[in-house]
């Protein structure tokens, strides 16, 4: 059977797929992208997106609770239509589904639906046809991880949480990272019995230490069972819920739902890699190398299916560049990777760039670093009988006090971090910062008040 033939053929149409196959297209190339799902991958249909409606809802929680003390009267805080908010937020979610198909269309890029399978080195199976490219980039995303316990099938994980269409009224969410603290704040917030069950002191502890302790001190502060040291055993089914029994005798749990958060795995089963010789790393993830060629000649992997960082603008800026690079005749750009700026939307919401004082200690030595931290209570709480604190940090190394890091907690804090992210980027110092004008009365002007 003969194929038909692209410069750039991409398996997946997720944020690094659809990123690439446009790029090549605007570049004159004939490009291609493979999906057996709805356009956008993870980030748009059970990722970033929609956690982000979620996320607003929630934040509406706390205008709703804080509106009294603002002078507003209302007799009771209205009730949340789950049902209908996730009804309005998927018709948002197929409108975006249908954005990303006509962008395509208008670049000039082919769409094909279905399974993709590698057949050969760049000659790649959709459901019996057969499709070549000169280059090819693998772009097939990750999964949730499952524990393995017994009665782990009780459970759901961030795709199953989307899939909810009632409100459970309990619930355990089991994780620490970006995903379990989300969820379980938007769960919390909403009014659901949140139970959130990390297996050791803290959350989020891949970041700067400051933000797991203050993020767990504030969700349990908001009423959510914090459950530190507590790796569950198993799981039973009853009449009264889900039953979580843990390790080491600690009090089991009940709830209506077990969400899991523990972690992705690459999306690289099923495709063919083995049969074309394409390695794998001891993760499973595909192995590439700095241009993110993998194993095999012209054929390419980007975004979460190469692992961490797995975040959409990561895979965005890498299968813009690749493409730059083979079509464009562009230079390849490698990314600062140690400078990314994150936010986790929790409750309340993470800002973070740069190294944590941690690392900064480890890389430039106790002499070297010196931090300043602020803690304040945002203008916003001033007429609120419920305060809520926040936290900043900044992590500045060497004489001339660069800044490395930046850390903040806090109301504000996901929109706050990106205009410093481009300071940090151009190596901003301590001096920079407090040389810039503050913004008055805000939060952000905070980090450039420190002392
Ligand atoms: P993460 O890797 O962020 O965190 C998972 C955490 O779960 C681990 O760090 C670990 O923490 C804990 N864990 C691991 N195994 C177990 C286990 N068997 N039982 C209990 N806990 C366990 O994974 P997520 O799934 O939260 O998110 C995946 C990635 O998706 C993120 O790393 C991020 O890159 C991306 N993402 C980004 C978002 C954003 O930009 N806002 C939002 C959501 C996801 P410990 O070792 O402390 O127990």
């Amino acid at each position: 059977m003969s194929a038909e033939h692209f410069d750039l053929l991409v398996l997946g149409g997720g944020s690094a797929g659809l990123a690439a196959a446009r790029r090549a297209a605007k570049h004159g190339a004939r490009a291609a992208i493979i999906e057996n799902k709805q356009l956008g991958g993870t980030c748009v249909n059970v990722g970033c997106v929609p956690k982000k409606v979620m996320w607003h809802a929630a934040q509406l929680v706390h205008g709703f609770e804080d509106a009294a003390d603002y002078g507003f009267d209302l007799a009771e805080l209205p009730t949340l239509g789950w049902a209908k908010l996730v009804e309005r937020r998927e018709a948002y979610l197929r409108r975006l589904n249908g954005i990303y198909a006509s962008n395509l269309d208008k670049d000039g890029v082919t769409r094909i639906e279905g399974h993709g399978r590698f057949i050969g080195p760049r000659l790649i199976d959709v459901d019996g046809q057969h499709y070549s490219g000169e280059h090819v980039v693998i772009a097939t995303g990750a999964k949730p991880i499952w524990p393995k316990v017994d009665g782990v099938e009780h459970g759901i994980d961030s795709d199953g949480f989307f899939a909810l269409t009632e409100q459970p009224k309990r619930v355990a969410v089991v994780g620490a990272g970006y995903i379990a603290v989300e969820l379980a704040g938007v769960l919390n917030t909403l009014g659901s019995e949140t139970h959130l069950i990390y297996r050791r002191d803290t959350v989020l502890r891949s970041f700067d230490a400051m933000l797991g302790k203050s993020l767990a001190e504030f969700m349990g502060a908001d009423g959510m069972h914090m459950h530190g040291y507590s790796t569950v055993s198993h799981i039973d089914k009853s009449t009264d819920g889900l039953t979580l029994q843990f390790e080491h005798d600690r009090a089991p749990i009940t709830v209506d739902a077990v969400v899991f958060a523990i972690g992705r795995a690459p999306n690289t089963d099923g495709i063919g890699l083995d049969d074309v010789g394409i390695a794998l790393d001891e993760f499973g993830r595909v192995r590439v190398d700095a241009e993110d060629q993998t194993s095999a000649e012209c054929v390419y992997a980007l975004g979460d299916v190469v692992g961490p960082p797995e975040l959409t603008p990561v895979a965005i800026a890498k299968g813009r560049c690749l493409s730059d690079r083979l079509f464009g005749g562009l230079p390849a750009t490698p990314l600062d990777l140690r400078q990314i700026p994150t936010v986790i939307f929790a409750h309340p919401p993470i800002g973070t760039v740069g190294l944590s004082e941690a690392d900064a200690r480890a890389e430039y030595g106790d002499s070297a670093v010196r931090v300043y931290t602020s803690t304040f209570r945002a203008l916003y709480y001033g007429v609120l009988d419920h305060k809520r604190e926040t936290r900043y940090k900044l992590v500045c190394v060497g004489p001339e006090q660069r800044v490395v890091g930046l850390h903040i907690i806090g109301m504000g804090s996901d929109e706050v971090l990106q205009g410093f992210a481009v300071a940090l980027r151009m190596g901003a110092t301590k001096q920079d910062l407090d040389a810039t004008l503050a913004i008055h009365p805000t939060s952000g002007e905070e980090l450039v008040t420190m002392t």
